[in-house]
């Protein structure tokens, strides 16, 4: 019987599109297909078929099928399509999020299809008695015959011998899937063993890890979370009664060749890497893995968590407070909450794990839905540091670095040791300015200032990109009086050099990480253990294991404490803490000082007695009080336009829709976000928020509804972010 498929394709649109699948095309759900669309042939996935419907006439037929298999298998699938309804997004969008970039286009996955290698039939004498490394390989060859290319790089031979070997007809490649074998075993390694406290954490992981359940591991930093994880992967997988897959979540920052080669020592040729600097072969190749069922541990960044799995048994997400699994543009998802989704598709464990926990997974753990596990105590012998608030009122800044604690720095590095400081601003000022007339030098296209970047003598405005020479005078008044003003990265970097000429300074921040292997290669510095400074942002607060560094200093806490985000205090309390989590990791024991202006503020003075998780208790009280997330749920529609009236209009508009609707959500706004103007767009925000979520998604999948029909013209863009993480 002819059938009707509904397809989505990769377009902005909330609906699906009907199409007639041709007779003697055998189609599933899941699977791609080309598909005239006015007058393009456009790719389109399949997400129903149904027995054709004689009421329905004139529709259009399939052209072809990309692929006879389904790129999005139905676990996938049913989580990509689940996402697109809680977070309100075009299911069409979401579905291609989760294919490769060359497969959103229409390319043909067979590119996909791996290569598998063989010895060749000739006899070795093709090669010379120096060809030591292809003798190696040709003989590695042997005693694998049929691996496919990654393996062969992860056994440590690179291409060039492979094609070399080809050469010679001492190594070929065949297409075609070799015939079943053995797996690869996991390498012949016992991890290192665990301390008390670790391994009953592990007993009761595994007490609670039959089906679907989460758990949250907080552990203080450095107290051995990740060795935890590779035990308990370990153990899963042997444990388990088929080949299954794994998938460990990082942030985008800590994916560190370090945290790879500590996974790599465990897993071998099992793991594969996800993440943003994979080029696009290296992706298709990661993704059909996963697609073809091997049995993988993936470690990956963010979308990792939409691959294809078909055989899911345990996710890990690591740092799970970290702001990067949230995306913030297109398809809005959490990384984290998809991977809880996931656990439960697949019927299998979720371990989230942070020295910091988000506010949200506490109040998870609290009410019971989530297991609690703790680690107290620093793995090995190192102690988790002090903390120090140094007030700096009125005191004389060099740098951005106060007496107290240039003289701490000038002590640690006369003990042999290494010092980090941490400052949240890269470049070398934030502000310029006429000391004449008082002029700030500001984006024209952005209500914000020009940060100065004296390396290149460059004014940039960190929000839109724009970038222009530094003026000779002041715009305003002629003066030629023009001053960089406050700190950045990069000034503290020069002043610290001039102060400590004979010591590395390290700036670590995203003008001098840009270049592929830049960042590596100052970490391997630090590693190196010999004395030297770190100056550095975000980057430096995270999850790095820096033995040597005694002494964490971070030179302004106060933003944070009047951030116009409800987040703002949550935000500033897991930096300190992960801050001061770089120090003392080693054999000595390590000291943080914190400079602010605010030295009395409870915030501060509880995190100085060492304590993240009361803090965490009294703003989780604060939040319930208010009324606000996790103690309700939270929506945010914003619009940008080409001028304020416009955005506030809409929104006004959509204000009184939400009031109507009468579901007793509330609403606050509209108002203009704090940098109204980005990019010469003008943008505002409306946030809807109600304690039951069911009532808060039906009003706001109305107005989504309802935006969508409205088409409020092409200079206008709206979007909708469910649980939005940053709001202002
Ligand atoms: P976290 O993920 O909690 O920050 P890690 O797992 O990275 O902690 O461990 C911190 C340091 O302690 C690492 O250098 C690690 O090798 C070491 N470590 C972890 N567990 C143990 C253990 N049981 N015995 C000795 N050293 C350990
Ligand atoms: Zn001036
Ligand atoms: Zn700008």
């Amino acid at each position: 019987m002819a059938e009707i498929a509904r397809i989505a394709l990769p377009r902005p649109v909330r609906q699906l599109f009907d199409y007639l699948v041709p007779e003697g095309l055998a189609v599933q759900n899941g699977q791609r297909v080309r598909i005239p669309f006015g007058n393009q042939a456009l790719p389109g996935i399949i997400v129903e078929l149904d027995p054709k419907d004689p009421a329905k006439r004139g529709l259009k037929p399939i052209q072809n099928a990309l692929e006879d298999w389904p790129v999005l298998p139905e676990g996938t699938r049913e989580l990509l399509l689940w996402a697109a309804r809680y977070y309100q997004h075009p299911p069409g969008e979401c579905l291609f999020a989760a294919l490769p970039p060359a497969l959103r286009k229409g390319a043909s996955a067979t590119l996909a299809q791996t290569e598998y290698w063989w010895p060749g039939e000739e006899e070795p004498d093709a090669l010379t008695s120096r060809a030591h490394r292809q003798k190696a390989l040709l003989q590695w060859l042997r005693e694998h015959p049929g691996q496919p290319r990654h393996a062969i790089r992860t056994a440590g031979f690179d291409g060039s011998l492979l094609q070399a070997l080809e050469k010679k007809g001492l190594a070929l490649r065949t297409h075609s899937k070799p015939a079943p074998t053995e797996h690869e075993p996991l390498p012949d390694i016992t991890p290192q063993p665990l301390n008390p406290e670790q391994q009953c954490v592990l007993e009761s992981l595994e007490a609670n890890s039959r089906g679907f359940n989460t758990h949250l591991l907080f552990g203080i930093t450095g107290s051995g979370k990740t060795e935890v994880y590779i035990h308990y992967l370990m153990r899963r997988i042997r444990r388990a009664d088929e080949p299954s897959q794994y998938l460990v979540l990082v942030p985008e920052i800590n994916l560190t060749p370090q945290t790879m080669a500590r996974f790599q020592r465990y897993f071998g040729s099992r793991l594969a890497v996800w993440h943003s600097a994979l080029n696009a072969t290296e992706r298709l190749q990661t993704w059909s893995r996963v697609r073809e069922g091997e049995p993988v541990i993936v470690v990956g960044t963010r979308s990792a968590v939409l691959l294809p799995f078909t055989r899911l048994d345990t996710l890990v997400v690591d740092e799970e407070h970290d702001g990067s699994y949230k995306q913030n543009e297109g398809f809005r998802y959490s990384a984290r909450d998809l991977a809880i989704y996931r656990g439960r598709l697949s019927q299998c464990p979720v371990v989230l794990g942070s020295a910091t926990p988000s506010l949200e997974s506490l109040h998870n753990a609290r009410s019971g839905r989530f297991h609690l596990h703790t680690l107290n105590v620093r793995a090995g012998n190192a102690k988790l540091p002090g903390m120090q608030l140094i007030d700096v009122r009125s005191r004389p800044l060099r740098g951005g670095v106060s007496p107290p604690l240039l003289e701490a720095v000038g002590e640690t590095l006369a003990q042999g040791e290494q010092a980090l400081l941490f400052i949240n601003r890269r470049g070398f000022s934030p502000v310029v300015m006429c000391f004449d007339c008082g002029t700030p030098i500001d984006c024209p296209q952005c209500d914000a200032r020009l940060t100065f970047h004296r390396h290149d003598n460059c004014l940039r405005c960190h929000h839109c990109g724009h970038q222009q020479a530094m003026p000779r005078r002041c715009n305003d008044c002629g003066s030629d009086n023009l001053n960089a003003v406050g700190q950045g990265t990069e000034r503290t970097e020069t002043v610290l050099q001039e102060r400590f000429p004979e010591t590395p300074v390290l700036r670590i921040d995203r003008d001098s990480t840009r270049r592929r292997g830049q960042l590596d290669r100052m970490l391997d510095q630090v590693r190196s253990g010999r004395p030297c400074i770190l100056v550095g942002t975000q980057m430096l607060a995270k999850g790095h294991d820096f033995p040597a560094v005694t002494l964490a200093g971070v030179l302004d806490a106060d933003g944070g404490l009047f951030s116009s985000d409800f987040r703002g205090p949550e935000h500033l309390a897991q930096l300190l803490v992960q801050v001061a989590g770089r120090a003392g990791r080693g054999e000595r024991p390590g000291r943080v000082m914190v400079q602010t202006c605010q030295s009395g503020h409870p915030l501060l003075q509880q995190l100085c007695r060492g304590d993240y998780l009361e803090v965490a208790e009294s703003l989780l009280r604060e939040r319930k009080q208010a009324e606000l997330p996790p103690a309700s749920f939270m929506t945010a529609f914003r619009v940008e336009s080409g001028d304020m009236d416009t955005s506030m209009m809409l929104l006004e508009d959509l204000a009184r829709r939400a009031r109507s609707a009468d579901e007793g959500v509330m609403i606050m706004g509209p108002f203009p976000a704090i940098m109204a103007r980005k990019a010469n767009r003008f943008r505002a925000q409306l946030l809807l928020q109600h304690t039951q979520r069911p009532r808060l998604h039906r009003l706001s999948n109305r107005l989504c509804l309802y935006l969508e029909q409205l088409r409020p013209g092409r200079q206008v863009r709206w979007s909708i972010d469910v649980d939005p993480l940053n709001i202002d």
